[in-house]
């Protein structure tokens, strides 16, 4: 088992997760909310066999962190993207809310620092990862196994985490706000 240096990590629940070798090496950190609306039904749900989905960490509200996968595997957080592999070449961080419920401070502070130990542990600076700190939304395109509607595939709109769809279109997390924190620890 792989452990990332300076990450904090309040549980590690491994194992209940699909786990892979990567594909590709890795070279980005997505962004994601789980859909959840209440923390511990979240963690429960990484532990059900229905579960399909996999980050690798998930942050809870009060910014405690649970492992929910080796960092050193992929797992099935990003589905197909603009960036081939993107299961392995984005590391998966999720806070657990919905789309209507913003990130709290601790959880972007948590996820930033989930962010920074990445940095640091891959030599990486906020300028010089390759693919960049990026929000599932930006990524997640349509393929002929999402939708039989041609036209769509290729296309952004599969996937609204981590922005979301508040009315008054503030984003449950802001991808800039994270750069921003992860900025100011450089
Ligand atoms: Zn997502």
């Amino acid at each position: 088992m792989t452990s990332i240096p300076g990450l904090v990590v309040d549980e590690r629940r491994h194992s209940h997760v699909l786990q892979a070798p990567l594909a590709a090496p890795r070279g980005g950190i997505m962004l994601h909310y789980d859909d959840s609306s209440r923390d511990d039904w979240a963690v429960e749900w990484f532990s059900d066999p229905r579960c399909t989905n996999g980050y690798t960490w998930l942050v809870l509200d009060d910014g405690r962190v649970v492992e929910l996968a080796d960092p050193a595997h992929r797992t099935p957080h990003a589905g197909a993207c603009k960036t081939p592999l993107a299961n392995s070449v984005f590391y998966g961080v999720a806070a657990a809310t919905n789309g209507l419920v913003l990130a709290t401070d601790p959880q972007l502070a948590s996820i930033a620092a989930t962010c920074v130990a990445l940095l640091r542990h891959h030599g990486w600076t906020p300028e010089t990862i390759p693919h960049g700190i990026v929000g599932h939304d930006e990524q997640a395109v349509w393929t002929p196994a999402y939708t039989p509607r041609r036209a769509l595939w290729g296309t952004l709109g599969r996937k609204v985490d981590p922005t979301g769809q508040r009315l008054d279109r503030q984003p449950i997390i802001g991808v800039n706000d994270v750069q921003r924190r992860i900025a100011a620890s450089f």
